[in-house]
C-alpha cells in the first residue's frame, strides 16, 4: 500500500477524516503509549457498535484469536475445529496453544463452513468420546456463515464457538452483527480490512471475565503489585493509543464503508451481468455481507481460468487475487484431520477477488470489467 499512485490495489485503506483529530488529542496529552483515552474510547465505541458489553482492542486479529483460545482454557491435547477455507491466521493460533486443528470444508450457498461436514466431524468425535473444545467459524470475505444450523449443532454437542469476523465487521445475520453470536468473536484492523488502525484487532464477548482476562494476558499478565510479580506467561498484545485513535476515526465511517463496498460489488454484477460463466459469491436471504472483497468463480468447463484474468488485470496495473487456498491443502497443515467433499478446493481453483477499494470510481470499474470481458471473448 505505498507510493505507486497508478496501481489499483485490492483493498487499500480509506481514511474518514477524523482519525488525525484523535491522534492529535493523544499528542496534546503526550499519551503515546499502549493505554489511554483512545484505547478506552475505541473499546467502548466498538462494543456499542456491534452490540456487546465487552471489547479488548489488541495488536492484531491473530493476537485476539490467540487470547480467545487461552482464556477459554484450550491447550495441549485439545482439538479445535476450524473452517478450512480461510487465511492462515484463523488456524495458526490453534498451534500456538499446542492444540490440534481439525479442518472443515465449505458449502456453496455462502462459501463458508458446511453444516453437514460439521455434523460428520462432531459425530466422529462423539464416537471417539472426546469432542472439540471450540469451533473457529470464519465469515469469509464478509459473508455471514449459516448461523442457525451451525449454532444448533454446536449447542447440541456442547461446543463453544469463536467467530473469526476479521473480514466481516459490519456484516449481519438476521440483523445481528457478526462476531456477537459465539462465546467470543474477533475483528482485524489490518491495512487491507474494511476499517484499519494500520495494524490491530479486537476481541469481543458477552463474557466480562473472558475479556478482562484477555486484557491481562495482553499486558504481560502483570500482577497488581508495584514490583512486577508474575504467575502466568503473558504477551505484549496491546494496541497503542495512536493506533486506537485511527480506529475511532475509522469506526465513524464504517457504516458508510459497508454501503460503498456493497455498491462496488453491485456495480461489478451489473457491468458483467451478460457473462453467464461468472458466478458471484452468493448472499443468502437474511444475511447482509459487508462485501469486503468482490469475488466470483468461473463456471466449470469454461476455457477461461482465473489466472488468465489475474494476469490480464495485472498487465494494466490492477491487482486481483485468487481466493484463499484452503488450509487442508497447505503443507503447513498436512496430516490434519479434514471433513468435507472438497467444495473449497473447487472454489479456490475457479475463483478470483477483484479490486474492492471504497474509493474505486465507476470509470475504473468499467475499465476492470472490460478487461474481464475481453478475457472471455478472446
Ligand atoms: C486478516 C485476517 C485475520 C488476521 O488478522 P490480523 O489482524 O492480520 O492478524 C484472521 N482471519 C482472517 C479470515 C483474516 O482475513
Amino acid at each position: 500500500m505505498s507510493a505507486n499512485q497508478d496501481f489499483i490495489y485490492l483493498s487499500p485503506p480509506h481514511m474518514g477524516g477524523r482519525e488525525q483529530h484523535y491522534i492529535q488529542e493523544a499528542f496534546d496529552q503526550n499519551w503515546i503509549t499502549t493505554a489511554g483515552a483512545n484505547v478506552d474510547g475505541f473499546e467502548k465505541e466498538l462494543a456499542s457498535y456491534v452490540g456487546v458489553p465487552h471489547a479488548a482492542v489488541l495488536s492484531s486479529g491473530t493476537a485476539a484469536l490467540h487470547l480467545a483460545l487461552l482464556t477459554m482454557g484450550i491447550g495441549e491435547g485439545d482439538e479445535v475445529f476450524c473452517s478450512s477455507f480461510t487465511f492462515v491466521a484463523s488456524t495458526n493460533p490453534i498451534k500456538y496453544v499446542g492444540a490440534t486443528p481439525v479442518l472443515i470444508d465449505s458449502e456453496l450457498t455462502t462459501w463458508n463452513l458446511c453444516p453437514k461436514a460439521l455434523e460428520q466431524a462432531m459425530q466422529s468425535r462423539q464416537q471417539k468420546g472426546k469432542l472439540p473444545k471450540a469451533l473457529i467459524l470464519v465469515h469469509l470475505y464478509g459473508m455471514p456463515s449459516r448461523m442457525q444450523e451451525i449454532l444448533e449443532l454446536c449447542q447440541h454437542y456442547g461446543v463453544q464457538v469463536i467467530e473469526d469476523a476479521a473480514e466481516a465487521l459490519g456484516s449481519t445475520y438476521k440483523n445481528q452483527q457478526m462476531g456477537t453470536f459465539g462465546e467470543a468473536g474477533f475483528f482485524s484492523f489490518n491495512g487491507n480490512k474494511i476499517i484499519t488502525t494500520s495494524g490491530g484487532g479486537a476481541l469481543i464477548s458477552q463474557n466480562k471475565d473472558l475479556v478482562e482476562k484477555a486484557k491481562w494476558l495482553a499486558t504481560q499478565a502483570k500482577e497488581p503489585t508495584p514490583h512486577y510479580h508474575h504467575t502466568t506467561m503473558g504477551f505484549n498484545y496491546r494496541l497503542s493509543n495512536i493506533c486506537a485513535g485511527i480506529g475511532r476515526g475509522q469506526l465513524e465511517v464504517l457504516e458508510e464503508r459497508v454501503q460503498q463496498k456493497r455498491l462496488v460489488f453491485a456495480n461489478y454484477q451489473t457491468l458483467l451481468q451478460d457473462l453467464e460463466e461468472i458466478q458471484w459469491q452468493p448472499e443468502p436471504k437474511g444475511s447482509l455481507s459487508n462485501r469486503w472483497l468482490s469475488c466470483f468463480t468461473i463456471q466449470k468447463g469454461s476455457a477461461v481460468t482465473p489466472e488468465k484474468i489475474r494476469l490480464a488485470l495485472l498487465a494494466d496495473q490492477i491487482e486481483s487475487r485468487p481466493l484463499w487456498q484452503p488450509m487442508h491443502q497447505q503443507p503447513l497443515y498436512q496430516g490434519c484431520d479434514y471433513f468435507g467433499e472438497n467444495v473449497s478446493d473447487d472454489l479456490f481453483a475457479r475463483g478470483l477477488c477483484l479490486p474492492s477499494g471504497t474509493k474505486l470510481t465507476m470509470s475504473l470499474q468499467e475499465r476492470i470489467a472490460s478487461i474481464i470481458r475481453k478475457a472471455f471473448l478472446a
